[in-house]
């Protein structure tokens, strides 16, 4: 945990967030209104829940960051599904892209804020054997994935 605290006290930008989502300011840019939905807040709670606790992250990592869902995204020049910029601490998701909360682009920038940073995803935890018991989880009990965004 040290370590880990020492990161969050490293000069990252902190959004004032939403104390039920986790300190996290969630930013809908959307046409669709995506975090309108009624099952929104249940949804993106149990994904991150679940993600925390597979990736060992403790709620206080992940306070300040800010989450914008919207219909285009680019990560370093490139188009993507999703993106952290640790310079704004801002996680990008591209809704058109993502299917759903569960489909893990919010996992899999949770884990770039956990490893702070490895654009190049050379971490071991990038492998499919060690994703494929959290997109279980994801999907486990999920009502999002079954009507996308
Ligand atoms: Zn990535």
């Amino acid at each position: 945990m040290f370590g880990l605290a020492v990161l969050a006290c490293g000069g990252k930008t902190q959004w004032p967030g939403d104390p039920e989502l986790f300190g996290m300011a969630v930013v809908d840019e959307s046409a669709a209104h995506v975090t309108q939905s009624p099952d929104f807040r249940t949804n993106y709670r149990a994904a991150v829940t679940k993600s925390l606790g597979y990736m060992g992250m403790g709620e206080a990592e992940v306070e300040g960051i800010r989450v914008v869902f919207t219909d285009h995204v680019e990560c370093g020049g490139v188009e993507s599904a999703g993106c952290w910029r640790p310079d704004d601490n801002t996680i990008l998701i591209d809704v058109q892209q993502a299917d759903c909360l569960e489909s893990g682009v919010l996992s899999h920038e949770l884990l770039h804020v956990f490893l702070d940073g490895d654009p190049e995803h050379t971490n071991w935890r990038w492998s499919p054997e060690w994703w494929d018991p959290l997109y279980d989880a994801l999907l486990d009990g999920s009502s999002w994935c079954q009507h996308g965004f």
